[in-house]
């Protein structure tokens, strides 16, 4: 059987980055940057005040004799304006933070450093000096014209929008959201708002992947649940081949009914459809025509689990993302894990920091239909091949589940 890296490694090398397209700048958060970013103009685009003062000549600031320099104020300017006269030497004219710099003057000195003997006076007194360029923010200190600012390939968040604002991008191009169909199988299960019957469950997996998939940044079409037959099967799949990805779950293991890796056999390809781990062995990866079919177990846990190892990294991939893993870190687990399992074990678990550790504690029972037990968790304790045992107080690696991708 495959290991979890080995598949993973398939499934990307079959995934690609999507295509481009122009977004409005408030809606680009969280895609990927489909170009570089050169400035256009020189940022801040004029010279003006870090703080409210008086614009002056630096060398009026000096001193004459002991007494503290008195300047002739000609007027203000405030941000937003230009000033319409010069400073000129003897003279000051008051500015406010973020106005530009009057033609003349070389220095801003804050008001804090100033006398005046009344508020709107015509004279002020510096206190102190003022050197060329103090307070002083230059045209272009933070961006040039011509500079590259933003790589192609990075990830736009709240900061780089701010930045992206700045330079006029009211529109940018990014790699577009995956749309990702999500079909449930089963002659057992039924939708959410149907009362239970003799030997039915609710459908949890289409809803829990649908609002996993949006918290990746993909768009999510639930399709329903096909029944148990090829006919119903290959009827939900004519639809689904419109999306750029297909996520099942159900249906891919050894039973009578399994019928998702025939359809992709008779409709596609088979990639794998087994992978050597606990919860969610049998996971199929392969195509359908030509769009990629992720095919998950149908327990909700190994459903749940699957797609946080195998299905983010996909869409991430689409998405034009380059770290696709979520971190591991050392933990101790607190409780150990009960149960040996010869399959590399992913167990639930909420893990917190503690007196300079990570501790992890497991969510009890473990078994892949026990959907509580993915309930408070924010981490996977990784149990490798071949039976290990973790006695309580152990130390384990865990993936952080909800620690940004590397
Ligand atoms: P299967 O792989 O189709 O044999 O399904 C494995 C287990 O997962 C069975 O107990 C199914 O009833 C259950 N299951 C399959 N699909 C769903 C679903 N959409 N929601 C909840 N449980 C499911
Ligand atoms: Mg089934």
């Amino acid at each position: 059987m495959m290991s979890v890296e080995e598949a993973l490694a398939r499934i990307l090398t079959e995934i690609s980055p999507l295509s481009v397209m122009q977004i409005p700048l408030p809606e680009s958060s969280g895609l990927v940057l489909a170009q570089d970013i050169v400035a256009q103009e020189d940022i801040p685009p004029f010279a003006n005040s870090a703080m409210d003062g008086f614009a002056l000549l630096s060398r009026d600031s000096q001193p004459k004799e002991v007494q503290p320099p008195r300047l002739l104020i000609t007027g203000g300017v405030a941000a937003g304006y230009v000033a319409d006269h010069a400073v000129v030497e003897g003279t000051t004219m008051r500015i406010m933070t973020g106005a530009p710099v009057p033609e003349g003057a070389d220095s801003v000195i804050q008001v804090e450093l100033t006398r005046s003997e009344e508020p709107n006076g015509e004279w002020v007194e510096i206190l102190e000096v003022a050197p060329p360029g103090n307070n002083i923010r230059p045209a272009g200190e933070d961006m040039q014209r011509g500079q590259t600012v933003l790589q192609q390939g990075s990830e736009i968040g709240p900061w780089e929008i701010g930045v992206l604002a700045t330079l006029g991008w009211a529109s940018i191009p990014v790699i577009r959201r995956p749309h990702v169909a999500i079909l449930g199988t089963g002659d057992e299960v039924i939708d959410v708002n149907e009362p239970l019957r003799p030997g039915k469950i609710r459908n949890s997996n289409s809803y829990l992947l649908e609002a996993a998939v949006r918290r990746v940044g993909a768009i999510p079409h639930r399709l329903g649940v096909a029944r148990d037959t090829i006919e119903s099967l290959r009827e939900k799949f004519s639809e689904a081949i419109q999306y750029d990805l297909i996520i099942t779950s159900g249906g891919v293991s050894v039973g009578d009914f399994d019928l998702v890796k025939n359809i992709m056999a008779e409709q596609g390809q088979i990639n794998f459809w087994r992978i050597n781990m606990r919860p969610g062995k049998p996971v199929a990866f392969g195509h359908i025509r030509s769009v990629p079919l992720l095919g998950l177990p149908g327990n909700p846990v190994s459903a749940a689990v699957t797609f946080e190892l195998f299905g983010r990294p996909v869409i991430r991939k689409m998405m034009g993302h380059t770290h696709l893993v979520r971190p591991q870190v050392d933990v101790i687990v607190e409780d150990g894990v009960s149960d040996r399992a010869m399959r590399r074990h992913y167990v639930r678990a909420r893990v917190e920091w503690h007196d300079g550790r990570f501790i992890a504690h497991t969510t009890g029972n473990q078994g892949s239909h026990i959907m509580t037990s993915l309930l408070n968790v924010n981490a996977l304790v990784i149990v490798p091949e071949g039976g290990v045992e973790v006695h309580p107080g152990d130390s384990a690696k865990a993936m952080m589940l909800d620690w940004p991708e590397i």
